[in-house]
Parts: C-alpha cells; structure tokens; sequence
C-alpha cells in the first residue's frame, strides 16, 4: 500500500474510534501535507478554527506557521503538519497526560508511514512528548536524535509555539531565527545517515 493510503486508512480508523478522548464533541483533525515530506511539524491540539475546519494550523498561529514557512521557502503542501491530539479539548484547554496518551500510538503510526527527516515539534506540549525533560526556552532551535516507539530515529528541533509568539516579541524573533535554521538543517540530514 503506498503511503498515502496508508494515511487514509489510519484516518479512517482513527475517525470510528468511540475511545479516543472528545470523540464525538469535536472534529476529526488528522494532519496534511505532502506524506513524502522530509519536515514533519508537530502542534499541541486543534483550536477553535481547525476544529471547524478539520485541518491544523489555520487560525492565528497558522497564518503565522505559513508565513514563517514562506520566509524560507517551504510551501505549506511539501511539508506534513499535524498535532498530538487530534480533536480540540473543550474551551482549548492543554490536553492531560492520559488524553495525550490515547492518541499517542496514532502520532507514532503517522511518523511510521510519513518516516520524515525532521520532526519540528511546536511548544512545550509537542516537544516534551519527544524530549520529557526538556525546556522550550533553553532547547528551541536546538537538535536532538529521538528513537520512536516503532524504533525509528529522527531528528528533532523544538520551536516554540505560533501563538507563544503572537504574544511576545521576544519569542517571534527566537522563532524566526530557528526556522532560518531549518534548511541547511534539512541539507545536513539528508546528507548524514542517521545509524539505525
Ligand atoms: N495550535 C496547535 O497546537 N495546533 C493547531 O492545529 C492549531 C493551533
């Protein structure tokens, strides 16, 4: 089965799914983009204006993800962008440990299938799921090498969050600098293989 099939299937499993935390009061949020991407970026949650839409990052922090994206030449369409939790926690609210967990095996599914080069996780949330005991202020913009549940090894550069950095100056500027880092750190990848 080629890959994007494969993604359609695991949709499909993910949307019958009685189990999975806010089944039923909120969409279907699955992820999109290109499912050969080389860059996967990896959100928290759907909001307000995904879960209408059933796509990520679409609202505020999306328009600046797109922008930020543009600044580097990255269409929006050649990478793959998804979250954590796939449907939208009442009123926003940070997912729970156990929420994070019951959608868990459908991110490592996805991350399977797509086997990108890079996971760009955005915000704490996302990048503690990869690294636990990180700190976004002091591992944004910074490389590790993670090993998945499905034993695949990645690279992996936090950023912080879109919204963070509607909020604060000081963040959008952290954030512009690191996604400026994301090319050559592409070129690298792809030149090095990662020992299995
Ligand atoms: N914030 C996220 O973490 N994900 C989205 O899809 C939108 C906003």
């Amino acid at each position: 089965m080629d890959k994007w099939k494969k993604l359609e299937a695991l949709k499909l499993k993910m949307a019958e799914n009685a189990s999975l935390p806010f089944f039923g009061g909120a969409n279907l949020v699955f992820g999109e983009g290109d499912e050969n991407a080389e860059v996967m970026f990896v959100g928290e949650a759907p909001g307000f204006h995904e879960d209408k839409s059933g796509r990520p990052f679409v609202g505020r922090a999306g328009q600046l993800l797109d922008r930020l994206l543009m600044e580097i030449k990255w269409p929006r369409e050649s990478v793959y962008i998804t979250n954590i939790v796939k449907r939208r926690p009442p009123k926003n609210r940070d997912p729970l440990p156990k929420e994070i967990a019951a959608y868990s095996s459908y991110l490592q599914k996805q991350i399977k299938i797509i086997n990108p080069k890079i996971i760009v996780p955005l915000g704490r949330f996302a990048m503690n799921y990869f690294l636990p005991s990180a700190k976004i202020s002091e591992n944004h913009g910074v490389l590790s090498e993670v090993l998945t549940k499905e034993g695949q090894r990645f690279i992996v550069m936090p950023l912080y969050h879109p919204a963070a950095a509607l909020r604060s100056t000081t963040v959008l500027k952290d954030l512009e600098a690191d996604f400026r880092k994301l090319p050559k750190l592409l070129k690298q990848a792809k030149a090095v293989k990662i020992k299995g």
